[in-house]
């Protein structure tokens, strides 16, 4: 039996992840990816566009060992902690409220970083080709074929593989090709609330503020949060309704809006920070259910393309991390079937690069068994986390202020 070959479509968090478990397992990897090789030049502005910086969990760190431990020390190398959030009060108090008593944390990591990280793992091995600027323009489940787009050129080439990842994000075509191979059930939600990001500079040389905390600024029914960076700054993000944002037209409404709400903000932005707001894009949230997420043996979506949430919950890349993961350990069990699969160590050497198409599917049966449910109730509890972050934080820090005064 000849060796088998993957073909990943979306070259972002996820699908890199996937291409350096797939090439470590022994399979041949072929990962294409829309955009320009991100290490090149500047040409990082796609890739970042979606957000600058974000949480990474235990959940994502996890996936990352598993595929090699080396690698998460290099992540780690990157990433500023934060113990909890710190709460900005209209009144400018703050209130650092702890992730955990035994001081556990999430951590802050650039997302064009981490990409970098990952696209330079997978290209480690031998057996895996990139092919930057290639969209997936259409993809057959049932032959395993798809159709990508040299971006330069402008000439379509068809790709075939024992096995067909979709990692092409949120608005992913090969979720679509699936839904014409299969009868997938999906739902897809816009939330009324929409996103901004601003950068807020370091000052003196240093953190504008404490740079181990997740800040947020509550406003019941919309909110401001800050993560910090390594070079110092933070990436702030304003969540809020569409109609708010569309109600800002002039500068004077934008600093009567920050003189409102976030009165504390406004000298550590300085005027020029604040005034990003009407350069920098409004960005729709939105999060899609979607069952199954496999055909046959044939092909399976990941990550966005499969579980797109609001990232209220910050668990989106991480719950992504995870499919990867699991999905790993669904072929491992079918290539060694006397090992546990998830014991990272007894599993390290095993190859899963000679599975037949039914033992392929044999594991792609128990993905979907497992997998959209998970991603479906990591998104409820997502969009449950914006009420929290941007109202019943406040009113726990009310509570705990009037409780200590009392005393
Ligand atoms: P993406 O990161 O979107 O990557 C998809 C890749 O596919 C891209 O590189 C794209 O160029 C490529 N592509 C798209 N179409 C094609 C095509 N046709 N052909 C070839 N390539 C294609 N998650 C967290 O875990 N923690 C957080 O703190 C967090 N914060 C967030 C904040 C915001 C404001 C937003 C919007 C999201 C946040 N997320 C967070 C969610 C996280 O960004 C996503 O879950 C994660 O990026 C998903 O990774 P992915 O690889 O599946 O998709």
């Amino acid at each position: 039996m000849s060796q088998n070959k993957v073909i990943i479509a979306g070259g972002g968090l996820v699908g890199s992840l996937a291409a350096c478990y797939f090439a470590k397992r022994g399979w041949i990897v072929e990962l294409y990816e829309r955009s320009p090789d991100p290490r090149k030049s500047d040409s990082n502005e796609r890739i970042t566009r979606r957000s600058i910086n974000l949480a990474i969990s235990t959940r994502g760190l996890s996936a990352i060992n598993r595929v090699d431990p080396d690698l998460k020390k290099k992540v780690m190398d990157i990433v500023l902690p934060m113990y909890g959030r710190m709460i900005h009060d209209l009144d400018g108090k703050l209130n650092g409220q702890s992730y955990s008593p035994h001081g556990e944390f999430i951590n802050s990591i650039d997302r064009g970083l981490l990409n970098q990280i990952l696209l330079t793992e997978c290209e480690k091995y031998p057996t895996t080709t990139i092919f930057f600027e290639h969209s997936l323009e259409s993809c057959n489940f049932e032959n395993k074929t798809a159709v990508f787009k040299n971006i330069a050129t402008g000439q379509d080439i068809t790709a075939s593989a024992d096995l067909i990842i979709g990692a092409d994000g949120a608005w992913s075509t090969a979720r679509r090709y699936l839904q014409y191979s299969t009868r997938v059930n999906l739902e897809q939600t816009y939330i009324e609330h929409a996103y901004c990001e601003l950068e807020m500079k370091p000052k003196n040389g240093e953190f504008a503020m404490v740079k181990d905390h997740l800040h947020i600024w509550p406003r019941k029914t919309f909110m401001l949060i800050a993560l910090p960076n390594l070079d110092k700054s933070f990436t702030c993000t304003l969540f809020m309704p569409w109609s708010k944002f569309n109600s800002i037209k002039t500068e004077e409404d934008l600093f009567k809006f920050f003189e409102e709400y976030f009165p504390d903000s406004i000298p550590l932005f300085g005027k020029e920070g604040i005034l990003e707001y009407f350069k920098n894009p409004k960005g729709p949230l939105f999060y899609v259910k979607c069952t199954p997420h496999h055909y046959k043996g044939n092909g399976v979506i990941v990550g966005d393309a499969a579980h797109c949430t609001v990232p209220f919950y910050a668990q989106g890349m991480n719950c992504g991390f995870e499919d990867i993961e699991i999905l790993d350990t669904l072929l491992v069990e079918q290539a060694a079937p006397l090992v546990d699969p998830t014991d990272n160590e007894a599993t390290k050497d095993v190859k899963t690069n000679r599975l037949t198409n039914s033992q392929i599917e044999a594991a792609l049966i128990k993905y979907t068994a497992c997998r959209p449910r998970d991603s479906a109730s990591m998104i409820d509890l997502a969009m449950h986390n914006y009420v929290e972050m941007r109202h019943s934080v406040s009113m726990l820090s009310y509570k705990i202020r009037n409780w200590i005064e009392k005393k």
